[in-house]
């Protein structure tokens, strides 16, 4: 069924509002300030209400049901989280304030720094960028003025691994260097093989994510980051997939320099849809001295403060403090759960991970056959053959009423399907998700056209994704349907 659209529902002299007494008498105004007719749909309060009430539950949300985006951890955000950053305290504050009365904010933002640090194991963090990429950003430049700094100027090329998120070449790029794939071999590593042969004084960094893409720990990180720092390189990380390993292992300690964490993953943030997010930044003692700055220090007489005397900083990543609201969700998130907590979070994200991946890998194929991580990529190609694509997967899952997982990424694996099933879920979930994903690989095989025709139970069918992506009709216009719907 189809929604009828205000412009459908309204009906002249139907009306849903009353105006206030203008201040100015209205045949004082100029003419051409006024409109004599203002084409809006005519329709009751409760029409309206019930208009916008339908249309909010159109939305899909983690908490409506299971998430299983894939490298995005769609994990459920505690609402304390939302209570805490609410404050009037937290909400109400003004980056001009002078920082005697904004004390509690910038120890929250200390004690953060803090708390990344130590989980992660670096000595010291910046919490200005805005996101993940951002965070990429943030690192490279730091790699780049430490180069730089040691008159390393013809070290301009960057090794990443052919699993990697596109926003690593893409960041590297942005930082002027020249980016280097490196293959990955059988058991879903890096070919340690390929990776030395590029090795040499040209060599700025490695870009690595651990656990990687395919959900696997990549089980030469200590070798890679021996040969990376014999070469003169660094080691960055992309701590995209932390919710993995909280409490078991600390990158600083497995050879890296620089790592971003995604809070928004890992420490909870809804981010469906796009933002915000917050991507702060550890650092070893190497590249602590080119953090951005203002950097949120604890000052001798026990105050917090902001600082900004670092000669060899970069400057600044993000207007004030970075997205101090999402940060106050992270500091919530991780003093709610403690260390012990943090450990569980991953224990139970790897468990999850692995008990799906068990029950699917029977009717879908499992091109790294190892245990994984918080994730795991199965491949399609097995229904390809019946002429079903994953894409045409993931859209009848929308059917059994699940959010399709991450499809086509990594890019190595043909017709990926990444499932990350986060700690959140229960175990009857994920058997409701499994017996869909079964239910629907004996579809392909009996009746391949009603998943390659999929979903059949919703109101808008295929979309045109590029167009609804690029060019989102998010305004009402009159008498017009939303042009992405086919
Ligand atoms: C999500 C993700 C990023 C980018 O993070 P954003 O916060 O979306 O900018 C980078 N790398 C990996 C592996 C990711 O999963």
């Amino acid at each position: 069924m189809t929604e009828p659209l205000l412009s459908e529902l309204s009906r002249p002299g139907r009306e849903g509002h009353e105006l206030p007494c203008g201040e100015v008498p209205s045949d004082a105004l100029p003419e051409a300030l006024t409109r004599a007719r203002l084409p809006l749909p005519e329709v009751g309060e409760l029409d309206v209400v019930r208009h916008f009430t339908r249309l909010s539950q159109k939305n899909y949300a983690i908490d409506l049901g299971f998430y299983p985006l894939g490298s995005c951890t769609m994990k459920y955000n505690p609402k304390i989280n939302e209570v805490v950053a609410r404050l009037p305290g937290f909400a109400a504050i003004h980056p001009y304030q002078p920082e005697s009365s904004i004390q509690g904010a910038l120890k929250l933002l200390y004690e953060l720094q803090a708390m990344l640090a130590e989980i992660t194991g670096f000595t010291a963090a910046t919490l200005q960028p805005a996101a993940g990429a951002h965070g990429e950003l943030c690192g490279m430049l730091l790699i780049r003025a430490y180069h730089q700094k040691r008159g390393e100027r013809q070290r301009t090329r960057v090794l990443i691994p052919d699993s990697a998120h596109g926003t690593n070449p893409a960041t590297a790029a942005m930082c002027g260097f020249t980016t280097v794939s490196v293959p990955t071999d059988e058991r879903g590593n890096v070919d340690m093989r390929r990776l030395r042969e590029h090795l040499d004084d040209t060599v700025a960094a490695m870009m690595l994510t651990n656990p990687n893409t395919l959900g696997l720990f990549e089980e030469h990180v200590l070798e890679m980051a021996e040969a990376v720092h014999r070469a003169g390189g660094l080691m960055y990380g992309d701590g995209a997939n932390l919710n993995a390993i909280l409490g078991a292992v600390k990158p600083a300690h497995v050879g890296f320099d620089v790592l971003h964490i995604n809070t928004h993953k890992t420490f909870s943030t809804p981010h469906g849809g796009g933002g915000p997010g917050a991507g702060p930044v550890v650092v070893g003692e190497a590249l602590e001295p080119f953090l951005p700055t203002p950097r949120v220090v604890r000052r001798a007489d026990g105050s917090y403060g902001l600082d900004s005397s670092y000669p060899d900083s970069i400057g600044r990543m993000r207007e004030f403090y970075g997205h101090f609201g999402v940060l106050v969700r992270a500091y919530t998130y991780i003093r709610m759960h403690g260390a012990e907590g943090l450990r569980q979070i991953s224990d139970v994200a790897v468990l999850n991970a692995n008990y799906l991946r068990v029950l699917l890998q029977a009717v879908y194929d499992l091109p790294y056959q190892r245990t994984c991580m918080h994730e795991f990529v199965l491949s399609g190609r097995r229904q390809k053959q019946q002429g079903v694509r994953t894409l045409d997967i993931a859209k009848r899952l929308i059917d059994y009423g699940f959010y399709p997982p991450t499809v086509y990424f990594p890019l190595i694996v043909e017709e990926a399907i990444m499932i990350e099933p986060t700690e959140s879920e229960t175990k009857d979930t994920l058997d409701a998700f499994a017996r869909a994903m079964i239910e629907i690989a004996r579809e392909v095989e009996q009746d391949p056209e009603l998943v390659r025709t999929a979903p059949h139970t919703r109101e808008l069918h295929r979309l045109d994704e590029v167009r609804a992506a690029r060019k989102p009709v998010l305004r009402w216009t009159l008498n017009e349907a939303p042009a992405n719907a086919t």
